[in-house]
């Protein structure tokens, strides 16, 4: 419909909704490129889980939406940009450095705050998706216990993963599976401050696939809000 182009898909977030809550999945609404208008809208709806890709985009929309609204960060963080989430962030979806972890921690701790945070796993074949191999995560969470025992200021929650951009869903699903299996492993490790419980996986296009496979938090965008430019 002419001059609705730009305005929330209300029947497919209901839907979605439905569909997840029957699951006890959480949604996570990417508006990244979407409006403040539109973040509002689907606000309205009851929807209180926002991601966002770019820190300078999420502080402009953070400071003029409301301020129960739950930000995700999802998008590949520099460590010198931490401490502008810091204040406000929910859960730093996208950590894929023991340093970067650090940082977080150490602007955390400037102001008082423990911030959670999911490593992010690279599970997709596709070169230019970021986050830690195998055996990175391996490093972190165990031969480098010691340090992260250290960050008091942070909180690793879960695992967040993309797989790869292809129709086969099939491969889509063994990339799930993989991180699934490790998410498993590293669950039954716990100290003080690292207790995995999210386990961030799927998007618009394979989302049903990644609950299959255990998911327990979706990132969907264009679902909801439409194509992005
Ligand atoms: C953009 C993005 C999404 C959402 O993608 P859609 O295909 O629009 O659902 C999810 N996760 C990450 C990390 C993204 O960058």
């Amino acid at each position: 419909m002419e001059g609705e182009a730009m305005s929330v898909n209300k029947e497919s977030y209901e839907q979605l909704k439905a569909d997840l809550g029957s699951h006890h999945v959480t949604l996570v609404a990417v508006s990244k490129t979407k409006s403040v208008e539109e973040i509002k809208e689907l606000y309205d709806l009851g929807q209180k889980d926002f991601g966002e890709n770019y820190v300078q985009e999420l502080t402009e929309k953070q400071s003029q939406l409301p301020k129960d609204i739950r930000w995700h960060f999802i998008g590949h963080l520099q460590s010198n940009k931490a401490k502008q989430l810091a204040p406000f962030i929910h859960l730093i979806q996208s950590v894929d450095s023991a340093r970067l972890l650090q940082e977080i921690n150490k602007q955390a701790k400037k102001i008082n705050r423990v911030i959670d945070c999911l490593l992010q796993v690279h599970i997709a074949q596709e070169e230019t998706k970021f986050g830690l191999d195998e055996t990175e995560l391996d490093t972190l969470m165990t031969t480098n216990a010691g340090e992260l025992h250290g960050l008091q200021n942070v909180k690793i929650v879960g695992l967040m993963g993309m797989a790869s951009f292809t129709d086969d869903m099939e491969k889509v699903r063994s990339e799930f599976k993989y991180l699934r299996a490790i998410f498993d492993q590293h669950a039954k490790r716990q100290m003080s401050n690292v207790k995995l419980q999210t386990l961030s996986m799927g998007m618009s296009s394979d989302y049903f696939v990644a609950i299959e496979e255990g998911s327990n938090m979706v990132r969907i965008g264009s679902l909801i809000f439409g194509a992005r430019n």
